[in-house]
């Protein structure tokens, strides 16, 4: 066979370097949802249609009203509005995230119809990375420098591991969904998530600690990180219905 042939194949692209992150992140990309939307949902109950201007009038009534439904968990009237984020966070995140069910909907980024990109999560100054106690009755400490040293130097050689594993395969010709096992849950994913504000209230009370939880939760802090970021968001769009929240110890309506 004749070898001075130029090779028609084009040269495989070089992977881009792996990446390490410590963070999450969310953007509001889309929403409408207002305290107003929970006003004029609740009060069809009493007053029959309204026009908006009339459920602006009184807003110490608005904001009684708002309350009130928190308190007394009347839920419905919460729903009637949406919030879309787009997050970025470890694989193993989007898996808690997703077992919440109801009233959220979610798209994420594909494994089989995409290259995945290789940016991985490595925990940052402040992870409290050692866990004591009994199951049930545990509490997270900072661990030594050591522990964190080790922390990071064994993940960051795992993970280059493994993305060159996933890179092997797919320069044999291995399709991407057979050659992405290769890869750990600590690899960053990227999703749409739309709620309402009554499941995001659901999953903020199981996702997040505060000083304010009437029934306190104990989430992994990379889940709670993205619920933070999203509450930031939401309060600022229904500053009301955040503050009833608040008010009631954090239990969704
Ligand atoms: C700290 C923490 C630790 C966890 N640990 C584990 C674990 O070790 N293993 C594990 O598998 N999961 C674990 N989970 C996940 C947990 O069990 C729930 O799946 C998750 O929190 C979603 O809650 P949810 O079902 O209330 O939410 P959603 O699915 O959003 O449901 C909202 C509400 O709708 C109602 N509902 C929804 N679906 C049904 C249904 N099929 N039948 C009846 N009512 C329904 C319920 O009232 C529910 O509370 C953990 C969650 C937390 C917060």
């Amino acid at each position: 066979m004749s070898t001075d042939q130029p090779s028609t194949e084009a040269a495989a692209p070089t992977p881009a370097p792996v990446r390490f992150r410590d963070d999450v992140t969310v953007e509001l990309v889309k929403h409408s949802a207002s305290d107003t939307d929970v006003l004029w949902a609740a009060r069809v109950s009493t007053a029959g249609e309204q026009s908006l201007e009339e459920l602006t009038k009184d807003p110490d009534r608005s904001k009684g009203l708002i309350n009130y439904l928190v308190r007394d968990r009347h839920g419905s009237p919460f729903e009637h509005n949406s919030m879309t984020f787009f997050v970025s966070a470890p694989i193993f995140v989007f898996r808690e995230f997703m077992r919440h069910r109801a009233g959220w909907s979610y798209n994420e980024e594909s494994g089989r119809y995409r290259e995945l990109q290789p940016v991985f999560y490595v925990p940052g100054e402040e992870r409290k990375l050692v866990q004591q106690g009994r199951p049930g009755k545990y509490e997270f400490v900072r661990g030594s420098a050591e522990q964190r040293e080790a922390a990071l130097a064994v993940m960051a050689e795992s993970y280059e591991r493994s993305y060159a594993a996933y890179q092997e395969l797919l320069a044999a010709g291995v399709a991407r969904e057979v050659a992405r096992s290769t890869l750990p849950v600590g690899l960053f994913s990227s999703m749409y998530a739309t709620c309402n504000a009554r499941s995001l209230m659901h999953f903020l009370g199981l996702r997040t600690q505060h000083e304010l939880a009437r029934v306190p939760s104990f989430p992994q802090r990379e889940i709670e990180m993205v619920g933070e970021l999203m509450e930031a968001e939401w309060a600022k769009l229904m500053p009301l219905t955040h503050a009833a929240f608040n008010a009631n110890g954090r239990v969704a309506p």
